[in-house]
């Protein structure tokens, strides 16, 4: 058994079975505009391809080019990203579309280093945008590469150590022309038949080189180091409400969700905070909490929710009907979602 074999074999297989996706060319077509494939890598990291596709539409149809991006009010940016979470990607988002117009003539950098020197791309998407785009040879490593590559190899160092171990193998079989069409092949090979819970070896074009299929227990890889439990942390959220509209801040723009336009919320601690940080007096009445996973910690946010007339602070009123269209990242939606359903409790 050899590995030998495998670009050539996947590359035939994906060929014939790739994904249909906006942002991608079809094998042997010329690479797509590389703003596509830049925007596409930064919506997808952390969010699956069905999550992405609307707003990657929306996107290309309202800012066609990166140029069009870098102009776009920042705010409109951000509202547009809504519900993609990791709030940080939008903001470095327009930081890039500004770098590469203004400082690259609208011209993405061809290679990862330059691609590496702009604002919100690291290691990965450097690799998988100078290979899908530009047609370099790159290493391009995500969670799906990670998979397919360590039940290949059948690698049994736990991740996250074992990445540059891992890496090499990837780089070894990487071949010089088409990498990037092989880096598609691996992702498409890993999110439709070389799953994480129940891979399809039978219908896998590298069953005959894969090593990890002959130990019989294939979804074993990757080994995962254990994780650690996410700490816990605990908020209030004020929903705030007068002439059926209700009160929302910006949040500022450093920090967690910042620049978001969102619902007050208090401090998030170990304790609970209970009422500090309540933008007025008021007779706070409990509508409940929503759970939220941040990267690195849980979040439990109670909310409570009280009428109060005139100007809170910096803010605005929002009309309750039109919340939708506030923008409001999907923490403070759910946090809203359950004010309004406790308030329609109210009023039955
Ligand atoms: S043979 Fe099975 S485990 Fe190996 S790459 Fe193919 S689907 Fe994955």
């Amino acid at each position: 058994m050899s590995v030998d074999a495998v670009p050539e074999k996947l590359l035939t297989w994906y060929d014939a079975h790739h994904r249909r996706l906006p942002w991608r060319a079809g094998p042997g077509e010329a690479p797509t505009d590389p703003y596509r494939v830049w925007l596409s890598e930064i919506m997808l990291q952390q969010t699956t391809v069905a999550a992405v596709k609307p707003y990657f539409d929306r996107f290309t149809a309202r800012w066609p080019t990166v140029a069009d991006l870098a102009a776009a009010d920042e705010a409109e940016v951000m509202s547009a990203w809504a519900g993609l979470g990791y709030y940080a990607r939008a903001r470095n988002l327009i930081a890039c579309a500004r770098a590469v117009t203004d400082d690259h003539g609208a011209r993405f950098p061809d290679s990862e280093a330059g691609l590496r020197a702009l604002p919100g791309i690291g290691d990965y998407s450097a690799a998988a945008i100078a290979a899908i785009a530009f047609g370099r040879r790159a290493v391009v490593i995500d969670a799906n590469v990670e998979r397919v590559a360590s039940r290949i190899f059948a690698f049994d160092q736990p991740l996250p150590k074992g990445r540059p171990a891992l890496r090499a193998l990837v780089d070894s079989i990487t071949p010089d022309r088409r990498a990037g069409d092989f880096a598609q092949a691996m992702m498409d090979l890993g999110s439709s038949i070389c799953t994480p819970r129940a891979p399809q070896c039978l219908l896998c074009p590298l069953s005959p080189d894969c090593t990890a299929r002959m130990t019989g227990r294939p979804e074993a890889f990757p080994v995962k180091a254990a994780k650690r439990p996410k700490p816990q942390r605990l908020g209030t959220a004020f929903w705030i409400e007068h002439d059926d509209r209700v009160w929302l801040v910006r949040r500022p723009d450093k920090g967690m969700l910042g620049g978001m336009r969102a619902l007050p919320s208090g401090p998030w601690g170990d304790d609970d905070p209970g009422l500090a940080g309540a933008p007025v007096d008021a007779a706070w009445r409990e509508a409940g909490s929503v759970d939220h996973v941040f990267t690195h910690f849980a979040l439990k946010l109670r909310v409570v929710s009280a009428a109060h007339p005139g100007q809170v602070g910096v803010g605005e009123w929002w009309p309750i009907d039109t919340i939708a269209d506030a923008g409001l990242p999907t923490l403070f939606a759910r946090a809203a979602a359950r004010a309004i359903a406790d308030r329609d409790a109210q009023e039955h």
